[in-house]
């Protein structure tokens, strides 16, 4: 019988609760001192080894995975096969290097190569070094870098996940740990995308032996570590019942006394609409265009407009919002020293010229052909000034309803004068905690400056909802503090008119928000903010 669990504490950032064993991602294996060989034969068998387990371990994953993930994955599986490299690295361990050593000089060997030829082969240089780490882990017998499969559901646990890691998540991933990572950071935001329980920044979390039973929140980010079987099964009862009971939630969004909150939808396509939603908060364009070298032709962006705006009732989009971690490439925008703090969002229009108009024009069209109100916002916006200009191109266009995304904090202390150009606001708590705070949004080490219940941010909230309130518009939160359930009561109280969320955390708010008074969330406005 375990003692009482111990307990870890991190950042809840995609709700529901899973118990299971712990299995932990493995870094890069480093290199120990070299070993004497006293049979050079055996060494070379032992390299063999080595890469035929990689190459199977490839294959066996490209079978379980489909489309680019599986190409890519084969892909791998053929490199970790090639008899050149494994003859070279054979020969190395018959000259007298040890098994690890042996690979590792192969490959560094192999990746030089690769790299001196330049373009798409120097591009495949990386590659050889995650084939490396995996080799020389085998060789030194530890566990294979990258994403774990035991064979069996486990509780993921890592220093941090790249986006690349977090895409190949696997069935049996029962929830989400890491080390580091930020509310807004790639982990959250694709866990919550899956409805997978995931907590960041738990400090020592990685210290957990694997196969320890662990319990996940992903609502209060505790980790109960050491905890029995029985318990175990009592938190994944519970989770199914909670997922049961959230399945059947329905309805538009509603405090305990009938005060009514719009539950609305982050969407970046067509493809992320669920039915009965309230309609979409956040259409975010820039993703439908990422990657992309050519602009998107006119004819195009109508389409895609149309699609969101036929399915949906009352849609507001965001005109384009490229730069920093959302690179736009046909914009061809200049690398810059800052780019947080340098043209994205709405000052793309200041040296690109003509893609904001063609898009405004896209989505008037999109509205006429499909017998909508177009509702469009601007990302990025920071003076008065720029909200004047903003509104006026796109009521020329012919755009029912403007408004803007509060982002930046001198938005925010100019909010009536904002409303005084616009029809709506919508804060954008992403930016606007990491602009208030001076402190990037996908900082690993600065989650708790980035904690959407900091005092400062819930203040400029709170001065946009007041001046909402006076003008008689609408003041929504569309970042991802609005689709917690903890903090929906509280944006209430500070007094916004809507949420704006992944889909898959709106039954969650639902029932929170179904279950406080307006005045309860008030009370608890005041305390945040005291
Ligand atoms: C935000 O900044 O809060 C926001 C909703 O925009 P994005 O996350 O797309 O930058
Ligand atoms: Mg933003």
């Amino acid at each position: 019988m375990p003692d009482t669990p111990q307990r870890l504490a991190g950042l809840g950032v995609s709700q529901g609760r899973a118990a299971g064993p712990v299995v932990r991602m493995a870094g890069p294996p480093s290199l120990p001192a070299p070993r004497p060989v006293a049979d050079r034969d055996a060494e070379a068998a032992s390299v063999a080894r080595a890469l035929e387990a990689v190459a199977a371990d490839l294959t066996k994953r490209a079978g379980a995975a489909d489309g680019e993930a599986a190409e890519i994955l084969e892909a791998l599986a053929m490199i970790a096969d090639d008899p050149m490299l494994r003859e070279d690295a054979e020969k190395r361990a018959r000259d007298g290097l040890d098994a690890a050593h042996a690979l590792d000089a192969a490959f560094a060997g192999h990746r030089d190569a690769l790299a001196g030829l330049g373009g798409y082969l120097a591009e495949r240089a990386a590659d050889l070094d995650d084939l490396r780490h995996r080799a020389v882990a085998h060789a030194l017998d530890l566990p294979m870098p990258g994403l774990p499969a035991p064979g069996h559901p486990y509780v993921l646990v890592a220093e941090d996940l790249s986006p690349a890691d977090t895409a190949g998540l696997g069935p049996d991933v029962l929830a989400l740990v890491t080390e580091r990572g930020g509310p807004t950071s790639h982990t959250a935001i694709l866990a919550r995308g899956r409805g997978l329980p995931a907590v960041v920044a738990c400090a020592g979390v990685t210290g957990v032996p694997d196969g320890t039973v662990v319990a996940v929140d992903g609502v209060t980010g505790e980790i109960s570590v050491g905890i029995t079987a029985e318990e175990a099964e009592r938190i994944v009862a519970l989770d199914r019942a909670e997922r049961a009971r959230l399945a059947a939630s329905e309805g538009p969004g509603r405090t305990a006394d009938g005060h009514p909150v719009k539950l609305l939808l982050n969407i970046g396509s067509a493809a992320d609409l669920v039915p009965g939603a309230e309609g979409v908060g956040l259409f975010r364009t820039e993703f439908l265009f990422l990657d992309r070298k050519q602009p998107p032709s006119f004819e195009e962006q109508v389409a895609a407009y149309a699609e969101v705006l036929a399915r949906s009732p009352d849609v507001i989009v965001r005109t384009l919002d490229a730069g920093t971690d959302k690179p736009l490439p046909f914009l061809g925008l200049p690398d810059e020293p800052n780019p947080a703090l340098g043209l994205r969002g709405l000052r793309v229009d200041r040296v690109v010229d003509g893609v904001l108009d063609t898009q405004l024009e896209a989505i008037a069209r999109a509205a006429e052909s499909t017998g909508t109100q177009a509702w469009v916002m601007a990302p990025m916006v920071t003076t008065v000034e720029e909200a004047s200009e903003f509104a006026r191109r796109a009521r020329a266009k012919g755009i029912a309803r403007v408004g803007l995304m509060i982002e930046v904090p001198a938005a925010a202390l100019r909010a009536r004068l904002l409303l005084r150009e616009v029809d709506f606001l919508s804060i954008g708590t992403n930016d606007l905690a990491q602009y208030t705070f001076a402190a990037d949004r996908q900082h690993p080490a600065l989650a708790d400056l980035l904690d959407p219940r900091q005092p400062a941010l819930l203040q400029l909230i709170a001065m946009c909802a007041e001046a909402g309130a006076e003008a008689g518009k609408p003041v929504g939160v569309c970042g991802e503090a609005a689709g917690d359930p903890r903090l929906a009561p509280l944006l209430v109280g500070l007094g916004v008119t809507s949420l704006s969320m992944a889909p898959v955390s709106v039954p969650a708010v639902r029932e929170e928000l179904a279950g406080v008074t307006l005045e309860e969330c008030r009370a608890r406005a005041r305390a945040a903010l005291a």
